[in-house]
């Protein structure tokens, strides 16, 4: 929110907040109240904005798989290797497993996952 320059503290979104706020002293804007008006205006847009961001940006980086041959990440939307391509997925049931079980999630290999 801060980089798309909509961020406000939570105790500022009620449009009945007093802008008499340290918060608002700080912008360096010459009419930081201004400012504050538009951001509230905005707030749910710009707040549905970077969600949406993040998850696209997750979800690509979901779809890379490591390919066990190579060594190397690689971006797979079709994977047609699955015997050589570790996936997220693996990682997050093998982790969530751990967990479970009371092992450290952390110690693993790609080799360890692509044999179970
Ligand atoms: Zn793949």
């Amino acid at each position: 929110m801060d980089a798309i320059q909509s961020y406000l503290p939570p105790h500022l979104i009620p449009q009945e907040a007093s802008l008499d706020d340290l918060f608002v002293h700080s912008l360096p804007y010459q009419d930081p109240v201004e400012v504050v008006w538009r951001r509230r205006e905005n707030y749910k847009q710009a707040g549905d904005l970077v969600k949406d961001a993040l998850s696209l940006s997750l979800r690509a980086l979901r779809s890379y798989h490591w390919e066990m041959d190579k060594d190397v990440l690689r971006p797979c939307s079709d994977c047609k290797d699955s015997s050589n391509h570790l996936k997220w997925e693996q990682v997050k049931t093998h982790r969530a497993k751990c967990r479970k079980i009371g092992t450290d999630p952390d110690d693993w290999t790609p080799k360890d996952l692509m044999q179970q």
